[in-house]
């Protein structure tokens, strides 16, 4: 048998449930997979092996019980978290110096729903700074690598998250999507990645970014575990104004090799200048396949799509102006000890703390949103959001779903993308995906410089459903999820 590290969510579920293995069995492969190669990948900020090894005892216990009830999927199953949502008494940095010593007194709604599944939290994962970033260089730390060529990024802002999957140190992972931070990375490392519709998925206990995108999702190995730990994370709750009151279906109803009549459009824009060719070839490859699978699938045009990313970088950066005011010395994270007097403490706790990357972007949010520049950038972003809803309300009232690459490239080198420019630009397929506030999926569809591709799937709000039976469908006749790294230098 494959180490038990290897293994998918569903696999696991029939070995514990048959009592062929246990928690802790899986457990140990998982932390003996990370001794071995995490000093090379650095997917993890912090590592909570005591933490977890508890955590497998009781699920034990939970699976042995006769009472149990239902038992969820994900019981006696190592994952990890993406490290802006906070764990009680774990540290939860968001890779930024300014929380390096940042223990929360609560667990923030995910962690909380994972432990009432009785999965197993290995650690915390690296980030972008405050997920500002495409890489994972933006950590405030160190960067984490691509597990199928380590001179590259995993992507980012959830790179850790991405990596530690594709790397097998654990059986999934939670990452966080602002404009591309699950699917990017999932593109990267050849996982799967699940954006959520806007309040699909509490926010409650993840640290702010720009809080009218940010929406958290999960990264796994193949659909049907995407679909069982989205149905164990969705669903309102009042702890999260911003929460839809909207019923969970069961996801793993729509996993059916089916794509029979469903209409799937592909908008141009997203095939046009910056597209590598060599992920144009593969990515033309999975649309052929979707029709052979019985899609219908026709070409479309979303007009607004270039005003995105500007409007993206006006709006995130407004909000994280605003959200990271919070980050003061005062109530908690790091502290000047260098300044006489308050306002001095502030400024210097906020130099010290931030990185490069976020101080641009508080500085480009504060001038959006400043006094006679307001109404020039920041409301006519806000109008560009609504012409870009539209443009996919109007593509949705013909198509089930539309379909793109992931990213425009394949994972890059690090350091090659040190103009903030075309840093951003990575993320132009995703970034009018959070501006609708749609779900959107990212899976595996082959391979062009020896790097995994991504095909991005985008569906109608809530119809978190439809994306995952396409996907599933896509998935069931091809072999890319299967494909593993060698975690080596190409
Ligand atoms: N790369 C984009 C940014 O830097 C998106 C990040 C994200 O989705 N958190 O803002």
């Amino acid at each position: 048998m494959a180490n038990l590290n290897q293994l998918t969510v569903h696999a696991l579920q029939d070995l514990l449930r048959s009592g062929q293995v246990s928690p802790g069995e899986i457990l140990t492969d998982c932390l003996s997979r990370i001794e071995q190669v995490e000093n090379k990948v650095k997917a993890f900020i912090t590592l909570t092996p005591e933490l977890a090894k508890l955590q497998a005892e009781q699920a034990q216990a939970f699976l042995a019980a006769p009472s149990a009830g239902p038992q969820s999927p994900l019981a006696g199953i190592p994952m990890a978290l993406k490290d802006n949502m906070c764990t009680k008494g774990v540290l939860t940095s968001c890779a930024s110096k300014i929380l390096h010593n940042f223990i929360p007194p609560y667990d923030g709604t995910m962690a909380e729903k994972l432990q009432q599944n009785h999965a197993i939290m290995v650690g915390k994962l690296n980030m972008d700074e405050f997920a500002m970033g495409s890489s994972t260089e933006n950590s405030g730390f160190y960067p984490t690598a691509n597990p199928w060529d380590l001179n590259r990024v995993p992507g980012g802002s959830s790179g850790g998250s991405a990596a530690a999957v594709a790397a097998e140190e654990v059986i999934f992972a939670l990452g966080s999507d602002t404009g591309g931070s699950i699917r990017l990375p999932a593109a990267f490392c050849g996982v799967v990645g699940l954006k959520p519709t806007y309040g699909r998925v509490s926010r409650y206990g993840l640290v702010s970014y720009a809080s009218s995108l940010d929406q958290i999702g999960p990264l796994t190995r193949d659909v049907t575990d995407c679909a069982l730990v989205l149905n164990a994370i969705a669903g309102h709750d009042p702890r999260d104004a911003t929460s839809a009151p909207v019923a969970v279906p069961d996801y793993t109803t729509f996993l059916k090799p089916d794509l029979k009549g469903m209409k799937v459009g592909i908008p141009r824009e997203y095939l046009g200048a910056g597209l590598d060719p060599a992920v144009a070839t593969v990515i033309q490859k999975a649309f052929r396949q979707l029709e052979e699978l019985g899609a219908i699938c026709e070409e479309t045009s979303l007009p607004h799509t270039e005003y995105a990313l500007p409007a993206y970088y006006l709006i995130a950066t407004a909000e994280a102006s605003s959200n990271l005011a919070r980050y003061d010395g005062v109530r908690y994270g790091h502290r000047s000890d260098t300044a006489d007097d308050i306002i001095t403490m502030f400024n210097q706790t906020r130099a010290e703390g931030f990185g490069q990357e976020v101080k641009r972007r508080i500085m480009l949010g504060t001038y959006a949103l400043s006094s006679g520049y307001y109404d020039a950038y920041y409301l006519k972003a806000l109008k560009v959001r609504t012409l870009i809803k539209q443009d996919f309300d109007r593509a949705f009232e013909q198509y089930d779903l539309l379909v793109s690459p992931t990213a425009p490239n394949v994972a890059f080198k690090f350091g090659e993308k040190e103009d903030p420019l075309a840093m951003y630009l990575t993320d132009v397929c995703t970034i009018p995906v959070n501006l609708a506030g749609l779900p959107g999926i990212s899976i595996p569809c082959g391979f062009a410089q020896g790097m995994p591709v991504g095909l991005q799937m985008i569906g109608r709000p809530f119809a978190e459903g439809t994306l995952l039976q396409a996907a599933y469908a896509y998935e069931q006749s091809t072999d890319w999820h299967r494909q593993k790294p060698e975690l080596g230098v190409r």
